[in-house]
C-alpha cells in the first residue's frame, strides 16, 4: 500500500472515497466542506440531512453524486482548544472511523484532507504525526487499501505530512 501526499483540490482527485471533514451537523460548513458540498451538487446535503449528524471522531458514508468518486466520508474532526480536551485521541479516532468504512465498501483509494487543521486549528505539526501513524497502525501488513492520500491544499501542509511520512 502506498501512502500518497498531494498537493491539490481533493474535490478534482479521482479516489473510491473521498474523506470530508465535516462538523457535526453534516450540514456542510466552509473550508473543504464547503468545497465538497459545491461540487458533488445539491443531492449530498439531501442525503446528510437524512443521517441525524454525527459525533466527533466517528464518521458517516454518503454517495458522492458529482465528485470523482463513489463514495464521501464525513468526518467531524475536533476543534483545537489547549489540547487536553483529548483532542489527540479524537483526531486519531477520526482516521480510524474513516478507514473502516472505507474498508467495509471495498474502497481501495481513499483521499484525505487535512482534518482539523483548518478552521478547526489543529497544529499541522502535531496533526500529520497523528493521521500518518493512525493509518500505519491500521492498515498494517494488511491487503486493505491500495492508496491512501492526503491531498493538501498548500505547501506548507504539504510540507508537514511529508515530515511526517519520513519519520
Ligand atoms: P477543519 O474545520 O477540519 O479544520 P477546514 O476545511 O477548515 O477543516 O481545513 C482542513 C484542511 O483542508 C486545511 O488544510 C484546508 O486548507 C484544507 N482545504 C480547504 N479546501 C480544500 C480543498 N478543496 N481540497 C483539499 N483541502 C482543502
Amino acid at each position: 500500500m502506498e501512502i500518497k501526499i498531494t498537493l491539490g483540490d481533493i474535490t478534482k482527485v479521482p479516489a473510491d472515497a473521498i474523506v470530508n471533514a465535516a462538523n457535526p451537523t453534516l450540514l456542510g460548513g466552509g473550508g473543504v466542506d464547503g468545497a465538497i458540498h459545491a461540487a458533488a451538487g445539491p443531492e449530498l446535503l439531501a442525503e446528510c440531512r437524512t443521517l441525524g449528524g454525527c459525533d466527533t471522531g466517528d464518521a458517516k458514508i454518503t454517495k458522492a453524486y458529482r465528485l470523482p468518486a463513489q463514495y464521501v466520508i464525513h468526518t467531524p474532526g475536533p476543534v483545537w482548544r489547549d489540547g487536553d480536551d483529548c483532542e489527540e485521541e479524537l483526531l486519531a479516532d477520526c482516521y480510524k472511523s474513516c478507514l473502516k468504512l472505507a474498508a467495509e465498501h471495498g474502497c481501495r483509494h481513499v483521499t484525505f484532507p487535512s482534518i482539523s487543521t483548518g478552521l478547526f486549528r489543529f497544529p499541522l505539526s502535531k496533526a500529520a504525526p497523528i493521521a500518518v501513524r493512525t493509518i500505519k497502525e491500521f492498515c498494517g501488513n494488511k491487503d486493505i487499501f491500495d492508496c491512501i492520500e492526503f491531498v493538501c491544499f498548500d505547501e506548507k501542509t504539504k510540507k508537514a505530512y511529508e515530515t511526517a511520512l519520513e519519520d
